[in-house]
């Protein structure tokens, strides 16, 4: 088994899971900051009742190819 890592939230970079990273599980200060911004701004207004039932009617629409 190797190190253990994870992959950055926002990039995907893959990120050590260690002391070493500072910013884990981002990669990179940057990373973190962009991704917590979106956060705050975004993903915030979500209502913490049920909020991803309209996208999973909407996504998830199983249609069989014949
Ligand atoms: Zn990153």
């Amino acid at each position: 088994m190797a190190a253990r890592s994870v992959n950055c939230p926002h990039c995907g970079k893959a990120v050590a899971w260690g002391p070493q990273s500072l910013f884990r599980p981002f990669c990179s200060e940057r990373c973190r900051q962009i991704d917590l911004g979106a956060w705050a701004s975004d993903s915030y207004r979500v209502p913490s009742a049920a909020p991803s039932d309209e996208f999973a009617v909407a996504d998830i629409s199983p249609t069989p190819r014949e």
